[in-house]
């Protein structure tokens, strides 16, 4: 079993990331620049990361 974390690059500022295993499909927030990115894919412990586009809201209550 693979308990090692999973490592990435932020397509938009360029900074290596670590997660803890994650799936495709989640999404995570770069510590640098604060994207929403998503995980497109895993490849060999390689995050391929999209970024997603967020339409800050006011949830209201
Ligand atoms: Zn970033």
């Amino acid at each position: 079993m693979s308990t090692t974390v999973l490592t990435g690059v932020c397509p938009e500022c360029e900074t290596d990331l670590t997660t803890p295993p994650i799936v495709p499909g989640e999404t995570l927030s770069c510590p640098e620049c604060l994207l929403t990115l998503r995980v497109d894919d895993i490849d060999d412990g390689r995050l391929r990361l999209r970024m997603v586009e967020v339409t800050l809201r006011d949830w209201g209550q």
